[in-house]
């Protein structure tokens, strides 16, 4: 496993000073999808083809923990770039990525919290572009504060997710409360640029991943016929 996520994860131990304790990080786990070797996952990475990309802007200790989903998100889009979000640096692989002529990068975020001209709710692409989405990968309070204090992205639109394709989203997927994670904030914006097929295998993906992350912390196993592995089996 090589993609952007697994080497900024690698990157970011190497720099640790003290080891980072995962929680339940005694279980041997598997190097190339994190979870416990009892429950790997990695038998059922989808493969399915994304015309968008996604560039993951990550806060400090965010790659490491295990419950990060944007290593999923990595693991369904060829085209996943991920960088180490840091107040006072920016890596200059991230501008010269975004002024790359194939891609026109959108910033996922929240409009209200925007310049009004900023903020775009569809994806609209210009002919021979594909759309690359932008997402801070952080806490709520540790993703605003990125939002403010990266110049390097105030010249990009802001894509504002609007509350009806929210909505019915959690509508589909059963989802009981407001918190959308970074996966599945991609799976909407894949939705939305019409990578539908990426979109349906991201989710089902995130479904199983899920599953088999909590069966490992009780720890108990899971059924691998049950209804979200047979889903997820179509896009192996
Ligand atoms: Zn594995």
């Amino acid at each position: 496993m090589s993609h952007a996520v697994a080497k900024l994860r690698a990157e970011r131990l190497a720099r640790s000073v003290k080891p980072f304790l995962a929680r339940g990080s005694r279980a041997e786990r598997c190097l190339n999808c994190r979870l416990a070797r009892t429950h790997c996952l990695c038998a059922w990475r989808p493969q399915v083809v994304a015309n968008a990309g996604v560039c993951l802007l990550m806060h400090d200790v965010e790659a490491l923990k295990p419950s990060n989903t944007g290593w999923l998100i990595a693991d369904v889009v060829a085209e996943t770039s991920a960088f180490g979000w840091s107040r006072t640096e920016v890596d200059p692989q991230l501008p010269s990525l975004l002024a790359e002529p194939q891609w026109q990068p959108y910033l996922v975020f929240p409009g209200e919290y925007a310049a009004p001209e900023r903020v775009v709710n569809a994806v609209e692409v210009e002919a021979g572009k594909r759309p690359m989405f932008v997402m801070l990968d952080a806490t709520w309070t540790q993703a605003r504060k990125m939002f403010r204090k990266s110049p390097y992205l105030d010249q990009l639109p802001v894509l504002s997710l609007q509350p009806e394709a929210l909505s019915r989203y959690r509508l589909r997927r059963s989802k009981r409360d407001d918190h959308l994670c970074t996966a599945e904030v991609a799976a909407l914006c894949l939705e939305l640029a019409g990578d539908e097929r990426a979109a349906d295998a991201l989710n089902a993906y995130l479904d199983v991943f899920s599953e088999h992350y909590l069966a490992s912390k009780a720890p108990h196993a899971v059924d691998l016929s049950n209804a979200l592995h047979q889903r997820l089996r179509a896009f192996l």
